[in-house]
């Protein structure tokens, strides 16, 4: 039976009934334009309907992937920093306004997920996805299953801690990866240079707007021979690809999967990320070891969530 799959993002709630092997039969997307949670519920259910009306198809269950902490039993979104709530039981609330069990959880797993049964992971059991898009994420997949920790927030490559003290990171702490080489903060790190007057390219290729910059911008400056932007872009991608190295040399994956919207761009980045791993993760542990890229782009969250309520 198909089942309902629910992306709630930043800026848009999307909804798509999928089939059981992951293909979409019918989607949807509403912006949301109130952030409180029962305007979010509203929206979302919303996006849920249009998408089951297009589909005219009996409905499974709901599943609902959301950036941010979730307790794995309760759908409790105890941290979702894009929409600045803390404690929001949204699988209670969604399952109320729905009249159907929903199961509410974190993003990454979900696009993890999706892209193990529908895209890139396809016949593996053992799996890394690495994802770099605004924040840096990651899913373990072992033995066919997903490693979720204790309280539900394994995996969080974002937020190991690359220089002690350094950078503030999105999550209030310091010296996150993430806040040297998500795609926020490689923004922030390169309007810090335009602004300091000392990285030319980055003027160049912007005239000067600080508006005007992107990851990509970053990449093509520091490809052009800017030094200070060679600098930042250089800093970014060895903690980045050292990182993954060392999580393949923990888990030993099958299969790397890597995905998200800078990584897709930017194709010095993804390639420095799988020379780092040929290069750092130990010579074991990388045996056999098969690099893809995502494949369901940004229907891997979408595609998971209604998956995993199978
Ligand atoms: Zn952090």
């Amino acid at each position: 039976m198909p089942t309902l799959g629910i992306d709630l993002g930043g800026t848009f709630a999307r909804a798509a009934v999928v089939d059981e092997v992951g293909k979409l039969i019918a989607s949807s997307k509403v912006a949301l334009v109130e952030r409180s949670p029962s305007g979010v519920v509203e929206t979302i259910a919303q996006a849920a309907s249009d998408a089951v009306m297009a589909a005219g198809v009996p409905l499974g269950a709901c599943g609902v992937a959301a950036a941010g902490q979730i307790h794995k039993d309760s759908g409790v979104l105890s941290v979702a920093p894009n929409l600045g709530w803390r404690n929001v039981p949204l699988g209670a609330l969604l399952t109320d306004r729905l009249g159907q069990p929903v199961r509410v959880v974190n993003d990454l797993a979900a696009a993890a997920w999706g892209e193990l049964h529908a895209g890139a992971g396809r016949g593996s059991q053992d799996m890394l996805v690495v994802f770099v898009g605004s924040g840096v994420g990651s899913a373990i997949i072992a033995g066919g299953r997903l490693v979720d920790g204790g309280g539900g927030v394994a995996g969080e490559l974002g937020h190991i801690k690359v220089v002690p003290g350094g950078r503030r990171c999105g999550c209030g702490e310091l010296g996150c990866l993430e806040a040297y080489a998500g795609g926020h903060n490689l923004i922030a790190q390169t309007r810090e240079l335009l602004a300091s007057g000392g990285a030319p390219e980055v003027a160049r290729l912007t005239g000067g707007d600080p508006a005007r910059i992107t990851p990509v911008t970053l990449e093509q400056a520091a490809e052009a021979g800017d030094v200070a932007a060679g600098e930042v872009y250089a800093r970014a991608a060895q903690f980045l690809a050292l990182a993954v190295a060392n999580q393949v040399t923990m888990l030993n994956p099958a299969r790397l999967v890597l995905g998200g919207g800078v990584l897709r761009h930017c194709p010095g980045l993804r390639r420095r990320v799988e020379e780092g791993v040929r290069a750092w993760s130990s010579t074991t542990s990388r045996e056999g070891l098969l690099i893809a890229d995502a494949e369901l782009g940004d229907d891997s969250g979408l595609i998971g969530a209604a998956l995993l309520v199978k």
